[in-house]
């Protein structure tokens, strides 16, 4: 990243994100179950980076549960097809920031996904598919 303006995350703060988009996904973190966000499959799940993972970027708004080898093989879909994978809202580009980058939720459509839980406690935030093509050109 140039002109990095973030802190390395430390572990705690990297387990932390993935044990809240692992709930927030309706995972379970101790057997990997969880709701693959493609295709709502409530199965063997991977926490995915929504963009490549580096030392910053270990975030609730950038972790997503896909669908393992085991399950139903979303994760290997995504990254078998990188640019159709950043058009359906599951991978977000280098340059880009993640909790800015349109992601899609089944079963809710396009949102922003949040790095803390909204007052309601929700970690996301629906958009319209116009400001989801807005964001994404
Ligand atoms: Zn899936």
């Amino acid at each position: 990243m140039i002109g990095q303006k973030r802190p390395k995350l430390t572990v705690k703060q990297e387990r932390e994100a993935y044990a809240a988009a692992t709930l927030r996904d309706y995972g379970n973190e101790f057997n990997n179950v969880g709701q693959c966000q493609r295709c709502g499959i409530t199965g063997p799940c991977d926490r995915d980076h929504r963009q490549g993972r580096t030392a910053w970027n270990t975030t609730p708004a950038n972790l997503q549960l896909l669908g393992g080898a085991f399950g139903c093989g979303c994760h290997a879909w995504k990254t078998g097809n990188p640019a159709e994978a950043i058009l359906a809202g599951f991978s977000v580009p280098r340059t880009a920031e993640p909790s800015e980058w349109p992601a899609w939720r089944y079963g809710v459509g396009w949102v922003l996904y949040l790095d803390e839980p909204d007052e309601g406690g929700c970690w996301w935030k629906p958009i319209t598919n116009e400001e989801a093509a807005a964001l994404m050109s």
